[in-house]
């Protein structure tokens, strides 16, 4: 009788200790869904890894509804040999080769085509009988015309990118970076020390998407934010005049510009000859508490985020702990040389805010299946420049276009303002040319962002390829509001 209830009783105690622990795993499992949800959909490698296993993935398509990548046996098959090239620093390689990394669109839109949701990651039912999932396909945003349009532009300069946007809709309609990379024979990928993930700190910016994770210095494209601080501060500072002789000495501090512009009457005038002694010296007239946290409301010394996908934070200075910038970093960085430093999609969201006067969005790159996506107004990221600011400056920039150093990006008919720059690395790379452009019709609210790496041209020879490129955007505009209305 005692062996028998001792049996019973060991036989109960074994059953009670197999509910609780089935009990305690659960609750480990829900708390940890509850955080994830909490956290957003941002779940671990291993987790999507995990889903991938029982997941029928969508497919993945540009803005024509054509077929980029294809779902087949678990992982995504490249459909055509001509998109791999123009597409593959945009979606990347692999999901595993990129750790699912959100600089790749592969990797930002994993989520939506393996349909993944924290029920199904964290069912501990999952662990014995997997419930089949379905994912989205996922639609980018990027038209497939303009980005080989891109292609095409850049064919002479081996190392550049170009970024397009519709500001208003938040739309990204080009996203290329080169050196581009063979997503099957990973052919350019440059891999990480362990040769285990491709890197994102390639000096070369190699088989990354420079639009989003390369930063570069923004040389006088810059010049653009100081004067929208100046003008922000006090708006008299439209009228301050400075005189030019190739050098100065600013606070101390030698500034050189790159050629001798004599009396500059104005910050027109200035942004249009891009005189360097004139933005430093307007820099030194902006206080240190207004100057710094300003350009934090710019995106620079801050983390901002933009959404589904990741950028690299804009640089400006070493900030100490107090927030103070040395007047080194503050001078030459009024005019985007030093330890200043950006992304050609942080600049497009800054130039494009100011064509809009300030009723812009920010960018995006997909949308998943029949989901309406609605993009996040810029000022509320980037809190800066003012109604009056933005018009100010967009007269200028569009003046410097029409009758100026940026004519190269001139389209008749419209009011396209734009500003050039030809950055200087400081090591021994040679310098980057930027053109900034946006055209601020209400029918056609685009900017693009045009950088050529490692070349002897200038800035206005960046100038064409973006007036080539939002030619482009207006006839795709153009076009789509043909068939809407047929
Ligand atoms: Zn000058």
């Amino acid at each position: 009788m005692l062996i028998l209830k001792a049996k019973r009783n060991a036989r109960r105690f074994a059953a009670m200790l197999f509910i609780i622990i089935f009990a305690l795993i659960w609750i480990v499992f829900i708390v940890r869904a509850a955080k994830v949800r909490q956290l957003g959909w941002n779940l671990s490698m291993s987790d999507y890894l995990s889903v991938m296993k029982y997941s029928t993935p969508g497919d993945m398509l540009d803005r024509d509804g054509k077929t980029l990548l294809k779902a087949e046996d678990g992982k995504w098959t490249w459909s055509s040999r001509a998109d791999k090239q123009a597409y593959s620093t945009l979606i990347g390689p692999d999901v595993r080769l990129s750790a699912f990394s959100r600089y790749t669109m592969l990797g930002a839109s994993v989520p939506e085509l393996l349909g993944v949701n924290e029920r199904a990651v964290y069912n501990p039912l999952n662990l014995f009988k997997p419930t089949a999932v379905k994912g989205s396909d996922v639609l980018l945003t990027v038209d497939g015309g303009l980005q080989n349009r891109a292609v095409e532009l850049l064919e002479d300069f081996p190392k550049s990118s170009i970024f397009m946007y519709n500001y208003m809709s938040g739309e990204v309609y080009t996203s290329v970076s080169k050196p581009f990379f063979d997503p099957v024979t990973l052919d350019g990928l440059v891999m990480d020390e362990n040769d285990r993930y491709m890197s994102f700190s390639e000096p070369d910016g190699a088989g990354i998407n420079k639009n989003i994770a390369y930063l570069r210095p923004p040389g006088s494209t810059m010049k653009t934010v100081t004067a929208a601080i100046a003008l922000d501060y006090d708006s008299s500072l439209k009228d301050f005049s400075c005189e030019c002789t190739g050098t100065a000495t600013v606070n101390g501090i030698k500034i050189k510009c790159h050629s001798t512009h004599d009396t500059v009457e104005n910050m027109a005038e200035a942004l249009d000859k891009s005189c360097n002694i004139y933005f430093a010296t307007l820099a030194s007239k902006i206080p240190d508490d207004v100057y710094f946290p300003a350009l934090k409301d710019y995106g620079f010394n801050d983390v901002i985020t933009y959404g589904r996908y990741n950028v690299a934070d804009g640089i400006f200075g070493t900030p100490d702990r107090e927030g103070s910038i040395s007047d080194t970093d503050k001078l030459l960085g009024s005019f985007g040389q030093a330890t200043c430093r950006t992304t050609p999609l942080q600049m497009a969201v800054i130039y494009g805010h100011i064509a809009s006067s300030g009723s812009s969005v920010l960018p995006y790159f997909f949308t998943a299946d029949g989901k309406e996506h609605k993009p996040e107004p810029v000022h509320s990221v980037f809190n800066a420049c003012t109604y009056k600011t933005c018009e100010t400056l967009g007269k200028m920039l569009e003046d410097s276009v029409d009758d100026g150093s940026g004519s190269k990006a001139f389209i008749k008919g419209m009011h396209v303002m734009g500003k050039s720059g030809t950055a200087q690395w400081g090591d021994s790379r040679k310098d980057t040319a930027w053109f900034i452009a946006a055209i601020q019709n209400d029918s056609y609210p685009v900017v693009v962002a045009v950088c050529l790496d490692e070349t002897s041209s200038s800035g206005t020879s960046a100038a064409p390829i973006a007036r080539k490129m939002l030619q482009g955007a207006i006839d795709l505009i153009d076009a789509e509001n043909a068939a809407e209305n047929e």
